[in-house]
């Protein structure tokens, strides 16, 4: 563990007249490590608290953390963290920062849940004051008033956030996939952020994974039309590696498996972490009787058989891996099986997503 280079900070400028800082601690130009700092007078809240994963130029590193010695020498000031949503490069630093500092972190139910999860391995849920907020919800820390707005991601219950600040608003659009069909029908309010647009922003902080590319991103239902395909075609079993993360990928994985009379097992503990919570939140729906261990699915005929397991990203030592290098304890890749990687390839991944498949 280590943090990233950082060069030695300018010496800053105190302004006499109200004035709002934004001040990223990673993130920008860079997926993961996402932090970013909003300072007014005494007042400093963060934006998310995320790690970055290591790519193959840091041998011997597990993951990278934001440095938060601005916010050690600024302790009183920071009063609170707000996450926009529950991916690792958002809420993963979470554990780090806790252990050192006593503040507040807002986030949505299934945010929250999911930073809950790694908190309790961390050993640091006992101490954490976890909040929750909902879009619509305005809630005040300090001299700011934060406004959760619904956006649509890879992610379930992701949200954008207004911040007003003394001298006028910002707004953080969070990482969004706008999606005009999303799997639960709850669009991004576009009239909100039109709103705050008609009334006038002091500043767009906005950026998003494969932002460079041009064209629209297709429907998750989209998707979902696609592995429909794979389904109807496969004579045998189904392998389908996503991110456990992705709620909404795994409901439409878990609803074609009940169509085509298949059941699932779940490989990987943070897909069967995560479902458990999305499930018991109500924000997955999975029928009756679906899921069963890897010991009943593999009584079962080939046809009637899907692994939903984590590892897209050809991670060492995650399930797909594994069973690519023929490792795996208990299950083998067979002739006759379907193997899906449902997942864009995180920039940076090529080489380990290669090597798996
Ligand atoms: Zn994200």
């Amino acid at each position: 563990m280590s943090t990233a280079y950082r060069p030695d900070p300018l010496p800053i400028d105190i302004p006499d007249e109200p004035a709002v800082r934004l001040i990223p601690l990673g993130g920008l130009g860079e997926i993961g490590l996402n932090m970013m700092l909003v300072e007014s007078g005494e007042d400093i809240i963060a934006v998310d608290c995320g790690l970055l994963f290591p790519d193959d130029e840091m041998p011997g590193v597990d993951y990278v953390i934001p440095d938060f010695s601005y916010l050690a020498e600024r302790r009183p000031a920071f009063k609170a963290v707000v996450l926009t949503h529950g991916h690792e490069d958002h809420i993963g630093a979470l554990s780090y920062l806790l252990r050192d500092f006593d503040v507040p972190v807002y986030g949505t139910p299934l945010t929250l849940a999911l930073a809950r999860s790694r908190l309790a391995e961390h050993n640091v849920l006992e101490r954490a004051d976890l909040r929750p907020y909902q879009p619509g919800d305005e809630v005040h820390v300090g001299c700011f008033t934060i406004v959760p707005i619904r956006v649509t991601h890879s992610v379930a219950d992701g949200i954008g956030l207004a911040i007003e600040t003394p001298v006028g608003t910002v707004v953080h659009t969070g990482d969004f996939k706008l999606d005009r069909n999303p799997v639960d029908a709850r669009q991004p309010d576009y009239a909100k952020f039109a709103a705050l647009g008609e009334r006038g922003v002091l500043a767009l902080c906005s950026d998003s994974t494969n932002v460079g590319r041009p064209g629209r991103t297709g429907s998750e239902t989209e998707v979902g039309a696609a592995l429909a395909g794979r389904f109807a075609g496969a004579p045998g079993r189904i392998l389908i590696a996503t991110f456990a993360s992705h709620i909404h990928r795994i409901q439409q994985v878990l609803d074609l498996a009940a169509r085509y009379g298949r059941r699932v097992a779940l490989l990987g503990k943070s897909m069967v972490g995560n479902v458990a919570v999305a499930a018991e939140l109500g924000y997955l729906t999975v029928p009756d009787g679906l899921l069963v261990s890897l010991d009943e699915l593999a009584e079962l005929p080939a046809e009637r058989q899907v692994i939903l397991s984590t590892g897209s990203q050809g991670e060492t030592n995650s399930a797909v891996a594994l069973i690519a290098a023929g490792e795996h304890k208990y299950v083998q890749a067979e002739p006759g099986d379907l193997v899906i990687f449902s997942s864009r390839v995180i920039p940076g991944n090529e080489r380990v997503i290669g090597r798996a498949i």
